[in-house]
């Protein structure tokens, strides 16, 4: 029998939500209903469903408005959207290095990096474990800098109290189906700073003022800003709804299988064979993935191929964008990038599902451990 990284967790409510939508296309019942689902959860100001969280990146940087040669600070430990999206439109990412412990954005790198041409810092909530968001918020202060979350991983985690993706100017969700809460493709974009609410309903809808029409603010729409289509079909929103309805019970289930995982590693931690995930305790994370991290490269490709020859599936990521070719070509580093370029070769991450067994996470963590042992 065969272990995949991940299996899709269905709450069962998916498919009746899909037959009732009265529409195909975006802003109907459905989209409102996890709008009005994820502003009630968590206190964002406004809630606005995109197709991707790609798509409330870019939004991001149209609507904090990035010129070419603007920079915006972030990790290279990261997935490609993070860049991409301020690339787009001429933005310069500008690479820091990550924390030992989280893996996230080392804050206290931060000042360093910032320049006259600085725009923005978009720390990524990587593995839904908070960056340190109280200095990050701070430096930007004083810097007269935005933040903008990448919480892809984030939802449903909160940093002291508070839920990520609320905390920045800010803040972009992803439902893509590899994430914890799925539709496929999806994604959503969280506003905290009432100057952006109005704009982002612009440029989601090609750049007019169509939302403003539908609610019979203005007669007739018309091309006011540079946009483009970045809503999802209410068929995706339909979907999500019934995922978002049981988001609590899903991330519960989640949870208890990260533990799981996590307190039988803790003897293969205490004879120093791997480290386990580091969660600041001010931190509630929501089990978006379990990782170890290995000695180096070679002791992680003996125990992928080992874990591979025994029908399990385990993955890597990420190849850091500043060694990537569009990273050489768009991007540029502060300072050196060690703990991305140690920690991306030694990190494994092993499957987690919501509807995982008890049995098939033994019969990981045996091989696990068997593997260990033959490389020690
Ligand atoms: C998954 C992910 C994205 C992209 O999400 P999509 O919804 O697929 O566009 C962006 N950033 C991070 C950190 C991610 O993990």
């Amino acid at each position: 029998m065969s272990i995949p990284f991940v299996k899709l967790h269905y709450t069962g409510k998916e498919w009746d939500y899909i037959q009732q939508a009265t529409s195909l296309c975006g802003d109907g019942f459905f989209t409102r209903q996890c709008h009005t689902w994820i502003e009630n959860y968590t206190g964002c100001l406004k809630a606005l469903l995109t197709h991707s969280c790609t798509a409330a990146l870019e939004m991001s940087a149209l609507l904090i408005d990035i010129q070419p040669g603007d920079e915006i600070i972030m990790p290279s430990y990261t997935f490609v959207s993070t860049a991409n999206a301020f690339v787009l439109r001429g933005g310069v990412p500008v690479f820091v290095d990550i924390r030992p412990d989280t893996l996230n954005m080392d804050e206290t790198l931060l000042e360093a990096a910032i320049t006259p041409k600085t725009k923005a810092i978009v720390p990524v909530h990587y593995a839904g474990v908070a960056c340190e968001m109280d200095t990050i918020l701070d430096i930007a202060k004083r810097y007269n800098l935005f933040v903008i979350e990448d919480a892809a991983q984030g939802v449903m985690a909160s940093y002291k109290g508070r839920i990520l993706g609320t905390i920045g100017h800010l803040g972009a969700y992803s439902f893509h189906e590899t994430k914890n809460i799925i539709s496929g493709e999806g994604g959503a974009l969280l506003i905290n700073d009432g100057q952006f609410c109005e704009l982002a309903e612009i440029i989601r809808e090609k750049g007019t003022d169509r939302s403003h029409f539908f609610r019979g603010q203005v007669d007739k729409y018309t091309w006011q800003h540079v946009g483009s289509s970045f809503l999802p079909s209410e068929l995706i929103a339909a979907f999500l709804y019934a995922q978002l309805e049981e988001a609590q019970s899903i991330t519960k289930q989640r949870l208890k299988i990260w533990n799981h995982y996590h307190t039988n590693f803790a003897e293969l931690e205490a004879e120093g064979l791997i480290r386990r995930p580091i969660i600041p305790d001010y931190c509630q994370h929501n089990a978006h993935m379990y990782y170890i991290l290995l000695s180096d490269l070679d002791a992680r490709s003996h125990i992928m191929a080992l874990l591979k020859k025994r029908g399990i599936q385990s993955v890597f990521h990420y190849i850091p964008l500043h060694s990537s070719p569009a990273g050489k070509k768009y991007s540029r580093v502060s300072g050196n990038m060690n703990n991305t370029d140690n920690l991306s070769d030694c990190i494994l991450r092993l499957p987690l599902y919501a509807d995982m067994d008890i049995s098939t996470m033994n019969k990981i963590i045996e091989v696990v451990k068997e593997s260990l042992v033959v490389v020690a």
